[in-house]
């Protein structure tokens, strides 16, 4: 790889494929190209016979069946067909109700949860969206407090995209099973990276996502439960009845080959990973802190995924930031959307202001990641701060001890 390259620390947005991953999924495109629902010949048979033992892999990752394994396009699609398919497979129509039935999520879900409530809501669901406290965990005493006669889908992820805080999602999935509402948990960011058992943890209903754990783009799994309880939802797609009636669609056979290996290889090394990371996290969130004051790291110290932080730095600009750590490829705290320029909405739920979240920095480390890499990302990011702050004339004022939160900037 080239010295010049940008310092990949995006790796919550998406993973590098493992070259092993690679590997597996090159004979699926020119040798064995059979369509896997292709009962008559060889073709089919040897493309089915690879798909079962991505199923297998995929399933043993988490601790389910492999026929609880629903194959998608990815965590997005996984997401609305969970939601949906749950929402509108038992939505409740009591004689003299008004709604449709009850759902519970929260406001720093990623948009593929939210989007498909939104729309449930204009369906005549009611939504209850929780709002987290500032370390961004949503707990089992919260989801209780807002549970309904007629809740019947509890969607609450895994481990946030954005602060990788881990809410108390086994202990949510008992209070579903205690109550007879369904438990759905976005996991993509969990799954591969911490350990996942879908019957000790309570899972009902659960997204992952390839590209998340170093397989291909574009493959999902939605995680489906059989029994205690046998989980039915309404399909979003309408076709062949592939994948149990729930996904329509002839399978990506080779996508799904590299997902599976994806998986087999997380399970083999996750744990090795996950230590050796949050080292490295450490390391990194250390030196931050201890060369520059004014730095505040979002979301619970503790309850978050070891190999991902997010940093928000007073005083500097966040566009400035960006342009400052140009060889650092890393997310921040700005969604730039075309027209506007509007700060994480995450951070925004978690209470960090407008001005801090825009100046935060989203770093995710991953299995590739060396330590040369975080020392010299980390040597950028304190460069590229203390020089914007040496020209910042607020700096200046909270260096001289005035709360600069307490100045009216009305009157001279
Ligand atoms: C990336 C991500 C998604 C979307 O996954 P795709 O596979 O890209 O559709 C959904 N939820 C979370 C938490 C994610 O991090």
């Amino acid at each position: 790889m080239s010295i010049d390259r940008p310092i990949y620390m995006d790796n919550a947005s998406t993973t590098r494929t493992d070259p092993r991953v690679v590997e597996a999924m090159l004979p699926y495109f020119t040798e064995i190209y059979g369509n896997s629902a292709s009962r008559n010949h060889s073709f089919g048979w040897d493309a089915e016979e690879a798909v079962t033992i991505a199923r297998g892999q995929a399933a043993a990752l988490i601790g389910a069946g492999p026929k609880e394994i629903i194959w998608t396009s990815g965590a997005t699609e996984s997401n609305n067909l969970a939601i949906k398919g749950a929402a509108r497979m038992h939505a409740k129509a009591p004689a003299g109700s008004t709604g449709r039935g009850h759902i519970i999520t929260a406001t720093h879900e990623h948009k593929a949860v939210l989007d498909p409530c939104k729309r449930l809501e204009r369906e005549g669901f009611d939504v209850t969206y929780l709002e987290p406290p500032s370390d961004g965990i949503i707990t089992r005493k919260m989801v209780e407090g807002a549970m309904r006669e007629d809740t019947i889908l509890v969607t609450v992820m895994w481990a946030n995209n954005e602060i990788g805080t881990i809410n108390e999602v086994p202990e949510i999935g008992a209070l579903c099973h205690e109550r007879g509402a369904l438990m759905h948990t976005d996991a993509t960011q969990w799954v591969g990276k911490m350990p996942t058992n879908v019957e000790s943890d309570n899972i009902d209903l659960m997204s992952f996502s390839s590209h998340k754990l170093y397989g291909p783009n574009g493959v999902g799994a939605l995680y489906v439960r059989r029994r205690r309880p046998r989980v039915r939802i309404e399909a979003m797609l309408d076709g062949g009845g592939h994948e149990r009636g729930m996904r329509s669609g002839t399978l990506n056979v080779s996508g799904i080959v590299g997902f599976g290996k994806a998986c087999e290889l997380c399970s083999e090394e996750m744990a090795e990973d996950a230590e050796r990371l949050f080292k490295l996290r450490t390391r990194m969130e250390n030196e931050l802190s201890a060369a520059l004051d004014v730095v505040a790291v979002n979301g619970h110290p503790d309850r978050r995924l070891p190999h991902l932080t997010n940093i928000s730095f007073g005083f500097v600009e966040g566009e400035s930031l960006m342009m400052g750590i140009g060889n650092i490829a890393c997310s921040s705290g700005s969604a730039c959307t075309s027209a506007s320029l509007e700060p994480s909405y995450v951070l925004k739920a978690l209470g960090v202001g407008d001005e801090l979240a825009h100046s935060s920095l989203r770093l995710s480390l991953g299995r590739w990641t060396t330590e040369e890499e975080v020392d010299t990302a980390t040597r950028g990011i304190i460069k590229a701060v203390k020089h914007l702050r040496s020209m910042s004339p607020l700096y200046d004022l909270h260096n001289e001890g005035i709360d600069i939160s307490t100045i009216n900037w009305q009157s001279h």
